[in-house]
């Protein structure tokens, strides 16, 4: 079995750097708590806010990511992909700089970073390697690797990839997603990583 797994927003979770972050910068109140998503519509929602949010990613995805968090369960997942045999992939839309980033930190090297310090890759007992975590500038791209990888599944929180006309056919799509329906026909909605290992393994 070969299984390819979005990164972000899918196996880190961004939501309590992005919280904090604002908070540092004044954007919301002290006292603000609330996921990504939630943060993302509030500022958007003001004159200037797609400004404030691009400022906010290129520091949560490039110095902020240390403070991210492993969602729930990838770890279980990944061990049973490694007892089961499976060949694990990354493959993730991320570009090297952000937009709003003064400091020009390289994102894809702070993301393998933090893999490397959550044990995900080059650990003894490791589900992954370093080479199997593939890194492309556009969607269209990652569409174009993961069909190159020939995978049985693949598994990411954005709706927008398994739309993508290229994307193969005989790749089981796992939509990682806590919202509610309508999901698209072809996606199948899993709201947590026990439910995915359930249905990928049970
Ligand atoms: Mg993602």
């Amino acid at each position: 079995m070969r299984i390819g797994i979005d990164f972000d927003n899918t196996i880190i979770c961004y939501d309590k750097v992005f919280a904090a972050a604002a908070r540092q910068r004044g954007l919301v109140p002290e006292s603000w708590d609330g996921l990504k998503t939630e943060l993302r519509d509030l500022l958007r929602s003001r004159a200037g806010g797609e400004l404030a949010w691009q400022g906010l990613q290129g520091f949560v995805y490039g110095k902020g990511v240390c403070g991210a968090e492993i969602y729930p369960g990838v770890r279980e997942f990944l061990t049973a992909c490694r007892k089961a045999g499976a060949s694990v992939y990354i493959v993730s839309h991320k570009t090297r700089f952000g937009h709003q980033d003064p400091e020009r930190v390289d994102l894809r090297e702070a993301a393998r970073g933090w893999l490397r310090g959550a044990g995900l890759i080059d650990a003894a007992d490791a589900a992954l390697t370093v080479g199997n975590v593939y890194f492309e500038d556009t969607l269209a791209a990652k569409v174009e690797r993961l069909a190159r990888l020939e995978l049985d599944i693949f598994i990411d929180d954005l709706v927008d990839v398994f739309e993508q006309p290229l994307f193969p056919k005989a790749t089981r799509s796992i939509l990682f997603t806590q919202s509610r329906p309508p999901h698209p026909a072809h996606c199948e909605p899993l709201a947590t990583w026990a439910d995915i290992s359930r249905g990928v393994f049970a």
